[in-house]
């Protein structure tokens, strides 16, 4: 019966694997006369696969295993596999269908809405999802005391609001007096380096010497271009990147890759007894985005990787970088300053995006936020946090797609990620207290391979509570993140 289970899934891992490449083709340039026909073929095989995912067939494989009596990596897919079945059987499928269309509807709606920076086009959608999610919470049931901890689950295990509000509680009370600080104070760093022309057949090469600088393994995945900057890993040998470049601000196509690495490397490295099933993938989106995070910041922005590495960009923009200083190249690229929209957000005011849209959601789902309500309530909490006021929709509550597409309780992973990754940071230098020195050299096996045998050899075979408390000693806290920003922020502006 394992191995009838075994085969049954990886069936299942195939048809989605077959959708992921699909998808990659169409976000990086498929021919835009071919998509009706990929529609169809996307249209069957994802039929196919939601038949096999809901058939009486694996119900029944599920009813006969005995999971007390199997291996450690077969009862993890087990609960994996037993978990999207119970889940996907509990809704009705009339329903289920009926949801689906309605959230092809409500993207489109999005999507006008947001280009005409009116949320009245989107508001009917919104309510109508809204009352979806709140039913289909009824259907998975209550986990955790209350309908939006069953949201957080799906994204990351375990996590409830009570979590969530002391440490979003600890973290605004750090950020949001340094965003003042940092406002009043008079040390404002010249940031002309960052908007000078830098050709993108440059940007395109510069990119690929980080990765590879990064231990990006080139024979298992491939950089391409897109829109919205993804990682998509097909199978433990085909993880790929893909960046954007914009010719006039270059730290999107630079961040941009440096994080999507930071995806990629957790995934390269999960352990190979695990490719073509389901565990071959991260934790949780939180750890996930742990990952891509602690490349991002905790790398991509050291001062000692940028003094090993500055050449890079002195040899693809020769006029921009020449004459620069890489001590003013670091004031540059750490400025920090509120914004409007989340993705193009600093480092420092970036958790302040998150917290809004989480104590939204959870109002919606445990309280009683109205849809009607949402723009002026987005709206005072950017006053009150970040101290600027959306004058439009487009620039506030209609900037994200993922409500839109039913994807409430996600948000949080993105802050939740960033304080993963700072107590990373934090346990890693107490087995590599040269991690500067290493990043001076270049030579980041050591840390990479800190990374892998803590967090990503395990692919989701363990729970994210579960990897922080064994690779760090201790549960999730703020305080490494708090510390760090705290640090940093004051040296850069001198507060
Ligand atoms: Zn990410």
């Amino acid at each position: 019966m394992k191995q009838t289970f075994i085969d049954y899934v990886k069936k299942m891992q195939n048809y989605s694997e077959a959708l992921s490449v699909i998808y990659w083709d169409m976000r990086t340039g498929a021919p835009r006369k071919g998509l009706p026909q990929r529609a169809e073929v996307i249209g069957t095989l994802s039929a196919d696969l939601f038949a096999l995912q809901t058939s009486d067939e694996l119900g029944t494989i599920l009813q006969q295993l005995e999971p007390e009596k199997l291996d450690f990596v077969t009862r993890r897919l087990y609960e994996d596999v037993k978990e999207s079945y119970d889940e996907s059987k509990k809704i009705p499928a009339d329903e289920f269908k009926a949801y689906t269309i309605l959230k092809a509807k409500s993207e489109a709606a999005w999507e006008e809405a947001k280009a005409k920076s009116d949320y009245q086009i989107f508001l009917p959608y919104l309510k109508e999802v809204i009352d979806y999610q709140k039913k289909f919470v009824q259907y998975w049931g209550i986990k955790n005391g209350s309908a939006y901890n069953t949201l957080l689950d799906k994204y990351e295990p375990e996590m409830t609001t009570d979590v969530l509000d002391t440490l979003f509680g600890e973290l605004k009370a750090t950020i949001v007096p340094l965003v003042k600080a940092i406002q009043a104070s008079p040390n404002k760093p010249d940031t002309t380096i960052l908007f000078q022309h830098f050709p993108k057949a440059g940007q395109r090469e510069a990119s690929l010497e980080f990765l590879k600088q990064l231990g990006y393994d080139f024979e298992a995945g491939r950089l391409d271009e897109t829109v919205h900057p993804f990682m998509i890993g097909l199978n433990s040998g085909d993880i790929r990147v893909t960046t954007k470049y914009d010719e006039t601000d270059f730290r999107s196509a630079l961040f941009g890759t440096i994080h999507e690495c930071g995806h990629a490397l957790y995934e390269q490295n999960i352990d190979p007894q695990l490719n073509g099933l389901p565990l071959s993938k991260g934790a949780s989106m939180g750890i996930h985005e742990s990952q891509s995070l602690f490349y991002e910041n905790f790398i991509g922005r050291n001062e000692n990787f940028w003094t090993h590495n500055f050449n890079i960009l002195q040899k693809y923009s020769p006029t921009q970088f020449a004459n620069v200083d890489v001590e003013d190249f670091l004031k540059a690229i750490n400025y920090s300053e509120p914004s409007f929209i989340r993705i193009e957000a600093d480092e420092l005011t970036y958790p302040l995006h998150i917290m809004i849209r989480y104590e939204i959601e959870r109002e919606i789902f445990n309280g009683d936020l109205a849809a009607e309500d949402l723009p002026n309530v987005w709206n005072d909490k950017y006053e009150q946090y970040l101290g600027i006021r959306p004058e439009n929709d487009a620039q506030g509550i209609l900037q994200d797609t993922h409500w839109s597409g039913g994807s409430f309780g996600y948000f949080p992973s993105y802050a939740l990620g960033f304080m993963y990754a700072a107590q990373w940071k934090h346990a890693m230098m107490q087995d590599i207290p040269n991690f500067d020195d290493l990043c001076l050299s270049g030579n980041l096996t050591p840390i990479h391979e800190w990374l892998t045998t803590k967090v990503h050899q395990f692919g989701a075979l363990k729970k994210p509570y579960e990897l922080i408390q064994e690779g760090t000693g201790q549960a999730l806290s703020a305080k490494y993140l708090t510390d760090y920003l705290q640090q940093k922020y004051k040296k850069l502006y001198q507060l």
